[in-house]
């Protein structure tokens, strides 16, 4: 940083509307720098996006997705009790924590309660670790009453096979794991705040891309094992099988892992997460009791998922992404009016923090540094993710559908793929039959239904016979 950066910073922390002139030109430069971020990350996901996941002209059209076609009423019954049952808690659970976030973070109510939490530790790296604590903990706390009204729905269904204190457990491991990468993340923008009080985004923005390349890289080893325990899939004709199906496919497996996810649940799953050498295949062990044509077809789903390196573009939108909300977080956190509506001074006193050298505990970097502008911090992140989700689930579907393509052009068996659809959605208790506003929110999948009438397609492009109705 430059020698002029704490007299730049002073002009800047003393609050009002920044002036012309030397003052203004982090907060034009952070602009640039978010606008041309989003623009990468939009250029990605525009060239690398399937939108057109199965392409080629359908002989006699598209078929149309059509659960009446596949299910029994008796199973589209229960797929619609099932969703008015699961809407309520997602939905009210949903608003309820946005709701509290964005009043904690854009009243004064969030920094009143940081400072009421952190009166008593006058160290600053401690209040930061105090304030994360708290206030993800209370946010948990307010979501945890429609965690248990959706988890007792589901136990209705069948689908949890876990007790309440074995989901109890599983709450505080998920609590913890926010815990330690809020910590850490907030540990290091706030020391970035502190120290560069005016360039922080520079060094946040590159910090927050390698953060979540790494995260994504560690957590199939660092954090997927603190919820299950996994084993390579024993040697038999099904790995022997699935091994030589990634060696005609050109991707190189070195194992094919299995979760203990029957701890848990009673539904049906794989997934690849991790890239490079973390990279991994995993089925859920409730999978295994599927017959192995089936099976087959899942995998050769995931196959399509790893040639196609999904997790590691995923990735590098993910991390253009951060990177360039980081650059809007500084443009954000920096303005004085947001600022004082968060009940945080813009110039940086601290009346609620002790502060031995008497400079006010936020000091340089203005009411951004102060550990009280977390509250406002939390509630910009939650708002901007809200606002992502949507187009992560669009992009998702496509993703999702490309490897469907890939799975029926690897087993050339679309009939076993429509009868694994089946037994998916069945098996989960998936929608059938999803409204807008669940495509939006929640969808990261195509429907079963959705998928089925893909593989007519596909079926019919390949002058193979079309899996016929299986109701
Ligand atoms: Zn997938």
């Amino acid at each position: 940083m430059s020698e002029t950066e704490a007299d730049e910073g002073r002009a800047e922390t003393a609050g009002g509307p920044p002036g012309p002139g030397p003052a203004r030109r982090p907060r034009i430069a952070a602009a640039i720098a978010a606008a041309v971020l989003f623009a990468a990350v939009a250029a990605v996901l525009a060239l690398t996006t399937p939108w057109n996941p199965l392409p080629g002209r359908v002989p006699g059209g598209h078929a149309k997705a059509d659960p009446s076609l596949d299910f029994t009423s008796a199973e589209i019954a229960r797929s619609r009790a099932f969703d008015s049952a699961v809407n309520p808690p997602a939905y009210t659970g949903l608003a309820v924590g946005l709701v509290l976030i964005l009043i904690l973070g854009l009243t004064p109510l969030g920094s009143r309660f940081i400072g009421w939490v952190t009166t008593r530790p006058h160290r600053r790296w401690l209040r930061i670790i105090v304030a994360t604590v708290a206030l993800t903990t209370l946010l948990r706390l307010a979501g945890l009453p429609f965690d248990i009204w959706s988890e007792s729905v589901l136990r209705r269904y069948g689908l949890s096979t876990q007790s309440w204190p074995a989901w109890l457990v599983d709450q505080l491991k998920s609590l913890g794991v926010t815990w330690v990468i809020y910590t850490i993340a907030l540990l290091l923008l706030y020391a970035l705040i502190r120290r560069f009080p005016r360039y922080w985004w520079t060094g946040a923005a590159a910090g927050g891309f390698v953060l979540v390349v790494l995260v994504s890289f560690i957590y199939p080893v660092a954090v997927e094992p603190v919820f299950n325990k996994f084993h390579s899939l024993e040697r038999g004709p099904l790995r022997s099988e699935l091994m030589a199906m990634a060696q005609r496919d050109g991707v190189p497996v070195e194992d094919v892992l299995v979760a203990d996810a029957s701890r848990r649940t009673t539904s049906l799953n794989a997934y690849v997460s991790g890239f490079g050498s973390t990279r991994r295949i995993v089925l859920y062990d409730t999978l295994l009791k599927s017959p192995r044509p089936r099976i087959e077809s899942i995998v050769a789903h995931e196959l399509g998922h790893a040639k196609r390196d999904d997790v590691l573009w995923g990735t590098l939108v993910g991390a253009l992404g951060i990177a360039g909300a980081l650059c809007l977080l500084y443009l954000l956190m920096t303005s004085p009016r947001l600022l004082r509506r968060a009940g945080v001074d813009p110039g940086g006193a601290d009346p609620g923090g002790a502060d031995p050298d008497g400079a006010g505990t936020a000091g340089r970097g203005g009411g951004a540094a102060d550990p009280r502008s977390i509250a406002l911090l939390l509630a910009l992140v939650t708002a901007g993710t809200t606002l992502a989700a949507p187009v992560q689930n669009v992009v998702s579907r496509r993703i999702e559908a490309r490897a469907d393509a890939h799975a029926l052009n690897l087993t050339r068996d679309p009939a076993t793929f429509v009868s694994m659809q089946h037994e998916l959605s069945v098996r989960n208790i998936s929608d059938l039959n999803p409204d807008a506003m669940e495509y939006l929110l929640w969808l990261t999948h195509p429907s079963g239904p959705d998928r089925i009438a893909m593989a007519r397609d596909w079926a019919r492009m390949h002058h193979v016979q079309a899996p016929p109705p299986l109701h």
